[in-house]
């Protein structure tokens, strides 16, 4: 009987040790979330570098989020509340039009908030104006500099380098952590930017037709000449649409681009002129 007594006690103390390790099991990625640096980027390809540098010391928060684009995009409420924890901010900075229109506001709400350029250091460009008639009304569009700095993973590893330094002066106590994610984030990009090299080179054919114009950087970049569908952000207008069709014809192009972003139309009915196929290519991909 003493004995029964004495083991369901044991039971009891077991049953509450097993309880209150559980529960601070539970409250433990809480806490550790808390600890983490709140830091705000604008679109995926930068949650991307972020989450590679920060690893497990940052918790990221999209301001465009997947399928939207920056240059229409506004914030929602739940990411103003992210955005008033945040510690740290990276913008593009190249003139993406959310930044242009939101940035001012965003900052606004939480002042303490480090806000980092990740084009800082990267020589931006103007946008790819496909003739000299073109050329004035694209000197409206973006301001004239084409902001998809990203698309190179050349001006990405600027990037990221930018986005680095922002999290060492916010959260200096892991300087190394960083660092050294930082490194081995850099060697996969320089991977990714020599594979490029070396499979474009023997490439003839050096013109590729896109909807939207996103990809100035990456083609400048390998030495290729885009033909954007897009113009000033719109659709092309019929006479537009012949002349591309007629482009597209003369440089032998049989694969027309075209982003998740944008509606295809005006790209398939190219594809279906040239007897060609649409390809959809994400510049907002995270990866
Ligand atoms: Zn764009």
């Amino acid at each position: 009987m003493k004995l029964s007594v004495r083991a369901s006690r044991l039971v009891l103390m077991l049953v509450l040790a097993v309880l209150l390790v559980t529960l601070a099991a539970a409250c433990v990625p809480e806490k550790e979330a808390g600890d983490r640096v709140g830091l705000v980027v604008t679109i995926l390809p930068q949650a991307e570098f972020a989450e590679k540098i920060g690893g497990e010391k940052v918790k990221v928060t999209v301001m465009v989020p997947p399928g939207a684009s920056p240059h229409t995009y506004e914030p929602k409420p739940a990411q103003m509340t992210a955005l008033a924890e945040a510690k740290m901010y990276a913008k593009v900075g190249s003139g993406v039009e959310f930044e242009l229109v939101w940035m001012d506001k965003l900052m606004a709400t939480n002042k303490e908030m480090v806000v980092v350029d990740c084009s800082k250091g990267v020589e931006l460009q103007a946008m790819v104006a496909e003739d000299e008639h073109a050329e004035d009304e694209e000197e409206e569009y973006h301001g004239g500099r084409d902001p998809h700095i990203w698309m190179s993973p050349v001006n990405a590893q600027i990037m990221v380098r930018n986005i680095c330094a922002g999290l060492i002066a916010v959260d200096p106590e892991n300087r190394r952590y960083y660092e050294q994610n930082r490194d081995a984030y850099l060697k996969q990009l320089a991977e990714i930017d020599r594979e490029m090299r070396d499979g474009l080179t023997e490439i003839k054919n050096r013109r590729f037709m896109v909807y939207h114009p996103a990809f100035g950087y990456f083609a400048m970049e390998y030495g290729l000449t885009m033909l954007p569908i897009e113009r000033e952000g719109k659709e092309p207008t019929a006479a537009g649409l012949a002349s591309l069709i007629e482009q597209a014809k003369a440089h032998d192009i049989r694969v027309i681009f075209a982003e998740p972003q944008f509606d295809p139309k005006s790209a398939e009915v190219i594809a279906d002129a040239i007897g060609g196929r649409v390809v959809l290519i994400d510049p907002l991909a995270r990866d």
